[in-house]
């Protein structure tokens, strides 16, 4: 008889052994073990997983399907909310989510809310289960910019309801950060990535690549000229932070942006490419959240030894606990209460090593955070060669200052409803990174419902 209290675990890569590879880290349920975890299910009546959920999804409606076998029923249930759940399932912070509002967790470990997701979508994509489409058009014309996951969603429930949708993306691939940014051993891209996407198409939207607006066209253009009655901006937050500190221009220090692009999108892993990327002997990544994380790992895969250098302590730490801890199983060295003073640099201007401060923590800052103090005289250096700054990033400009009337605030964030996406610009909506700043995938694909919601009130009425 199987243990209530505690989650059937999940298969992973050993860690040792993908220390050394780019295969993906965790292998999900097979049916038997998603049917098993199912049975934990207690199918609240007042579920208060769905509320923790950023897009509402029927979480006891699809595990009772999976309780009973039927995970194309499932599907259907998660595919009423959500557009990307084989992503969802693989990178939400359901611990902080959904799972953390299971009344299971009381007493025990919380429903594997995320496990099964993953389990029923990966089901989906391998049987090529279809979407369900839109009935007829509805003759109203919308554009999408960025094809990440607030455009993806905006755009998958805009053709639900009819529309002829097209997203305008400004790289040749399509999925933003989840094809650049998130690597390949926590976020499959041929098997997951461009399947669930494959998916949007199959709902009608239309793609074009290579398309950067604010200089290929720009958004009034596009409803001048092009006639699209509403555009949805979901642009992210794609421009990296630096710290203002010395020897920050040297070579072999990257934003974790232009790192991860070089490993991810341009597969500078794999020698059959030629993308050049500072595959140091040993490497520093400055910052303590996800996308340090993953920096940190594919550095680590990359052969170097790396040292995550982070200004509090591990429990400020704002990486996912689950990539803190696979971080520290393949042998990445934290650093805690560690800052960086100044990057050390040879006469030919190439990374020696950096220059650092241990830290103590004060009383809690703005952030609701401890306040990282410099301990007077604590200076020392670590020799590296290379430096990966993953200390958070914003908005690129270049929207905003080519599109008449629509506001941002100082951050540079563009300035939306949070209920409908709208803009201080007449038919402009926008959400996700582009509008609250770096965030989750989970909250850019709320934004994008919304967003959808938005433009269907206005172009409904006409
Ligand atoms: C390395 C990394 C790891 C992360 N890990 C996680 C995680 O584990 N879990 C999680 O929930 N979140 C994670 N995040 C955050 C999450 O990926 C983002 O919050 C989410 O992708 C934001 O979605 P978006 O649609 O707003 O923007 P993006 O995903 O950034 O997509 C924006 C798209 O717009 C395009 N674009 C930008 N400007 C233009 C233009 N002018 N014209 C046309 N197209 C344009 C971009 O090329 C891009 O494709 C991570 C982020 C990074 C960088």
């Amino acid at each position: 008889m199987a243990d209530m209290f505690k989650r059937v675990p999940v298969r992973e890569q050993d860690a040792k052994v993908r220390a050394t590879n780019f295969e993906e880290v965790c292998y999900g349920y097979n049916k038997e073990e998603a049917m098993e975890e199912a049975a934990r299910c207690l199918n609240c009546k007042n579920a208060k997983c769905i509320q923790g959920c950023p897009v509402s999804i029927n979480i006891p409606g699809f595990i009772s399907k999976v309780k009973d076998g039927d995970i194309e029923g499932a599907y259907k249930v998660i595919g009423e909310s959500s557009a990307l759940p084989a992503i969802c399932g693989r990178v939400c912070p359901q611990e902080s989510q959904c799972e953390c509002k299971c009344v299971r967790g009381i007493k025990g470990d919380p429903v594997s809310i995320g496990k099964l997701e993953r389990f029923v979508a990966d089901y989906a994509l391998e049987n090529d289960i279809k979407p369900q489409k839109a009935e007829k058009m509805n003759g109203h014309k919308v554009a999408v910019i960025g094809s990440g996951p607030s455009g993806l969603t905006c755009a998958g429930d805009l053709a639900k309801l009819g529309y002829e949708v097209t997203v305008f993306e400004a790289l040749h691939e399509l999925g933003g950060v989840l094809v650049y940014g998130i690597p390949e051993f926590r976020l499959p891209k041929e098997k997951v990535v461009k399947k669930e996407i494959e998916k949007v198409k199959e709902l009608g939207v239309k793609f074009e690549t290579n398309v950067v607006i604010g200089k290929s066209t720009t958004i009034d253009q596009l409803m001048e000229e092009e006639n699209f009655e509403a555009v949805f901006i979901g642009s992210g937050a794609g421009l990296p932070m630096f710290m203002g500190i010395p020897g920050e221009t040297a070579n072999g220090v990257f934003s974790a942006n232009e790192y991860l692009t070089r490993s991810n999108l341009m597969k500078a892993f794999d020698d059959s490419y030629d993308t050049p990327i500072a595959a140091g002997k040993k490497v520093a990544v400055v910052g303590g959240g996800n996308v340090a994380m993953d920096a940190a790992r594919t550095a680590l895969r990359l052969g170097a030894e790396v040292h995550v250098i982070y200004r509090r302590s591990e429990a400020e730490l704002p990486a996912r606990v689950e990539e803190v801890h696979h971080a520290k199983e393949e042998g990445v060295i934290f650093n805690l209460l560690t800052n960086p003073k100044e990057i050390l640099v040879d006469e030919n201007g190439w990374v020696k090593g950096m220059k650092v401060i241990k830290m103590e923590l004060g009383e809690p800052d703005a952030s609701g955070r401890r306040r990282p103090i410099e301990i007077p005289g604590s200076e020392y250096e670590i020799e590296v060669d290379t430096v990966i700054m993953s200390l958070g990033t914003s908005p690129n400009p270049l929207i905003a200052s080519t599109t008449e009337g629509l506001e941002t605030n100082r951050r540079k964030c563009i300035v939306a409803e949070e209920e409908n996406g709208q803009t201080s610009k007449a038919c402009v909506f926008a959400g996700g990174d582009a509008v609250t700043g770096a965030a989750t995938v989970i909250l850019a694909m709320g934004a994008g419902k919304a967003g959808a919601k938005g433009i269907h009130e206005l172009l409904s009425q006409k």
